[in-house]
Parts: C-alpha cells; sequence; structure tokens
C-alpha cells in the first residue's frame, strides 16, 4: 500500500467544519462590501503565466513564488497576490469598459513564506480594486472600505499605517534616478535597510543634499496623518512633484477622515511595500498587540500599461482574510464551532422513517434547515445526539406519531414540547424561525 500522507503540504491549511463559519463570515462581509459600495465581483484561475508577476511585483514576491513549469514547457506560477491578474484583466478584456470600475475579488493566493503565525503558504485575499480614476476619492474609498470591513467582523483596536512612495520617488526622480533604481531602493526602504537604501542613491549619482533628504524621511518619526504631513511638507517642499504628491496624501487623510477616527490615521514617511508597482499612497491595516498587517495595498497607476493595456490609474487594497480569522480567533472574538441545524429529525422506529423523510422535506421548504437522522434511537439518545449537533428544535416521530399523523417537537432550549399535526408544519415550522430571531 501507498502512504500517502494526511496533512496538506508544509504552511498549508485544511479549513475544518468549526473554523467554516467563520471563514464564510469573513468571505460574505467581502462581499456584502461589494454590493454597498460598488465592486463588481471577478475570478481569475490560481494558475497564471510567470511573466505577469515577473513583470513588476517585487523581488521579495518573486523569490517567493511557486513556479513550474507545465508539460509543454510553460513556465507557470500560482498568483501570489491579485493585483496583477486584476491588472491583466483591465489591460485585456475589460480594456473598453466605462470607466471607472470598480473589480472586488475572494481569492486564495499562494507563498513560499515560511510558516508562522499569520503567515501561510496559502491564505485568502478579499480585495478592491478601482480603475480609471486619480482622485484621492479613489485612494480614500480604499480606507473607508477596509475600516467598515474591521468594524463588522469585530476587529477593536487598529490603525492605518500610511505613506505615499510618490514622495519618495519625486525626491529620487529630482536626482535624476530612474524607476527600476527607485524601485530597488524602494525595496531595500520596505527591509528596513535604511543605509543601504541610501548608499544606493549615492550611487546613482544623487547629490549630497537629497540623499540626505531621503534618509531624513526614511527616519523620520510616525504620527497623526494631518500633523505629520505638516511637518513634513515643511522639509521637502522645495521639490516642487514631491510638494505636489505629498498634497495628494493631504487630500486623501481629509476625505478618509470624514468617517474614519483621524488618531487611528498615522503617517510613516518612511514607509515603503514590497510590490514595485505602487507610484503614490500606500497603506495597512495594523490590529492592537501583532506587527504583522492584516491588510494593505495603494496605487498603482503604471502597471495595465506595463503589462500591455492602455494608460489606466489603479488603486486597491487586499484584507488578509486568512490572517484575520486567525486575529479573531486568538483574542477569543468570535468562537470556532460547526455550523449547527435549526431543526435535528429522529425517528423513533423503522415504521417512522419515511414520515420524517416528508417531515424533513417540509421543514427545508419552509426555510427551516433540517438535519435528519438515518437511524432510529430512543428519545434520551435522540436527545443526545440533537445536542450533541448543537440543534435547538428536536423533531420525534415515533409509531404513536405515524399513527396519529403527528410529529413531536421539543425546543431544546425552552424544555418544551409540542404535537403537530403534519398539516400544520409549513405555518408552523415559520414560527420556529421566529422564537430564533427573538432568542438570539
Ligand atoms: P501583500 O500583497 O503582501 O500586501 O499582502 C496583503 C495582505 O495579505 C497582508 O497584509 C496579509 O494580511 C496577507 N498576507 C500576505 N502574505 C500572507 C501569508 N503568507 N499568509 C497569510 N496572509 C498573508
Amino acid at each position: 500500500m501507498v502512504r500517502v500522507p494526511l496533512s496538506p503540504p508544509r504552511g498549508m491549511d485544511d479549513i475544518l467544519p468549526d473554523e467554516m463559519p467563520l471563514h464564510r463570515r469573513l468571505v460574505e462581509t467581502v462581499r456584502l462590501l461589494f454590493r454597498l459600495y460598488g465592486y463588481l465581483e471577478v475570478e481569475t484561475p490560481p494558475v497564471e503565466s510567470y511573466e505577469l508577476f515577473a513583470v513588476k511585483s517585487g523581488e521579495e514576491i518573486l523569490s517567493h513564488m511557486y513556479v513550474f513549469r507545465d508539460a509543454h514547457g510553460r513556465q507557470l506560477a500560482l498568483r501570489p497576490e491579485m493585483t496583477a491578474p486584476i491588472a491583466r484583466l483591465m489591460a485585456g478584456r475589460l480594456s473598453r469598459s466605462p470607466k471607472p470600475i470598480r473589480l472586488g475579488y475572494v481569492a486564495d493566493c499562494y507563498r513560499l513564506d515560511e510558516p508562522q503565525w499569520g503567515r501561510r503558504r496559502r491564505f485568502y485575499h478579499g480585495g478592491f480594486e478601482i480603475f480609471g480614476s486619480r482622485e484621492p476619492a479613489a485612494d480614500a474609498e480604499c480606507l473607508v472600505i477596509f475600516n467598515d470591513f474591521l468594524r463588522r467582523v469585530g476587529v477593536r483596536d487598529y490603525f492605518f499605517k500610511i505613506g505615499h512612495v510618490g514622495v519618495q520617488r519625486a525626491i529620487m526622480s529630482s536626482a535624476g534616478v530612474t524607476g527600476e533604481g527607485q524601485d530597488k531602493i524602494l525595496s531595500l526602504l520596505d527591509k528596513g535597510r535604511v543605509e543601504d537604501a541610501e548608499e544606493m542613491l549615492r550611487q546613482h549619482a544623487a547629490s549630497g543634499e537629497t540623499v540626505y533628504l531621503f534618509g531624513e524621511l526614511a527616519r523620520h518619526a510616525p504620527g497623526r496623518a494631518d500633523e505629520t504631513i505638516e511637518r513634513v511638507m515643511e522639509k521637502v517642499g522645495g521639490i516642487k512633484q514631491a510638494a505636489k504628491e505629498l498634497e495628494n496624501l493631504k487630500k486623501i487623510v481629509e476625505l478618509a477622515s470624514e468617517v474614519i477616527e483621524p488618531s487611528s490615521l498615522i503617517y510613516y514617511p518612511g514607509f515603503a511595500r514590497g510590490l514595485s508597482y505602487y507610484t503614490g499612497f500606500i497603506f495597512e491595516a495594523y490590529g492592537e498587540g501583532v506587527d504583522i498587517a492584516l491588510g494593505g495595498g495603494g496605487r498603482y497607476d503604471g502597471l495595465v500599461s506595463l503589462i500591455g493595456g492602455p494608460e489606466m490609474p489603479g488603486v486597491g487594497f487586499a484584507i488578509g482574510l486568512t490572517r484575520v480569522m486567525q486575529y479573531l480567533t486568538d483574542r477569543a472574538a468570535v468562537h470556532a464551532r460547526p455550523e449547527s441545524p435549526l431543526a435535528y429529525v429522529v425517528p423513533l422506529a423503522g415504521e417512522a422513517v419515511s414520515l420524517a423523510f416528508k417531515l424533513a422535506t417540509r421543514l427545508r421548504e419552509a426555510g427551516v434547515s433540517a438535519e435528519l437522522d438515518p437511524s432510529t434511537y430512543t428519545p434520551q439518545e435522540a436527545i443526545k445526539r440533537a445536542e450533541r449537533r448543537g440543534a435547538r428544535f428536536l423533531f420525534l416521530i415515533g409509531r404513536r406519531e405515524v399513527e396519529r399523523n403527528t410529529v413531536s417537537v421539543r425546543d431544546l432550549v425552552e424544555r418544551i414540547q409540542e404535537e403537530w399535526r403534519i398539516e400544520e408544519i409549513y405555518g408552523r415550522a415559520e414560527s420556529l424561525l421566529g422564537r430564533v430571531r427573538v432568542g438570539s
């Protein structure tokens, strides 16, 4: 016999019945937000051509990608993120759609990260992307949606780490550093290697003054966005484009502050993100007590044209649903438990099975979830089994009920029992739904 491993590959997780309700709640919240904010949901394959990500995903992601060849020698990759596949749609089949267009997705992504808390090799992203608008309102909408999500799923103390790579890029451009050089320097900054970033800037023949300004920004203390932006403006104001980019950040923060508590918007002037396609506003969300982000995103105005589409601005973000799930579970903000049926139907004798079948069907038609135990039991045993499944109502059908064409209904919480005639089931099933709603 071949020995098959009974665990999934390292760093990948099965989602078991007791975890599924929370996973689904997070996914359903994302989908509710699609509807509320006008995002059209799309799905793309988990496998893409390697080049799609190689173009501009940043070395950090590229070095952690699952890459393989198919039988024809084509180089493929498991998607490490969804912005590039969505940009592929915008460059291709959706390129002519009226703008702005909002696209949403819920997708599993794959990265060869070292497995640890919140870092898995397969995880879910719930994402929102807006194409065709350069307006700060589009950037601010990303913050507002993420804020909405966190409140709805019960993440309490959180803050948004905000930055703007447009400011850093403007400083570097003023010193003649090209896009690719900028990407490399930002990638060093992202890893916290400020001195290496400065050194590379120097190698790109930047003036001492530019290197100094860049370093000063990189080391600048974070603070409330509205106040910190003013302080940074005093420093970079001399570089016209940098001042313009910072003004853009200021507008985004002002708009977002209409909805989000301003003290939870924190500007980190030295912030850069691992993906090199970002061109402007960037952000990440952090929950209290954890130092890895619950999600993040930013503006990527050049991405669609880079992969062969028309010039098209874009801004968006992804929520790390798997990480949020772990965060909530660890804080006991939610309890893992499998989904329970409202009704549990048990035939107490062989001749009751067909009536039990009919009853379960009628309950479902009335919208009541009903699980049928296919074997027959004693009433005591039936109660135990129904409770174990977390059902609220137990439907018992014995010989007596078959003779009288009735069913016995036991409310396992109120501990009361009634007898219903079969014809009454439709009408009375609705009362069960009402009882649960009032009680919950
Ligand atoms: P990124 O595309 O790197 O900006 O990722 C966005 C979000 O996805 C992060 O903030 C995390 O919440 C989540 N994420 C990224 N990598 C992983 C991973 N290996 N495991 C679980 N979640 C992840």
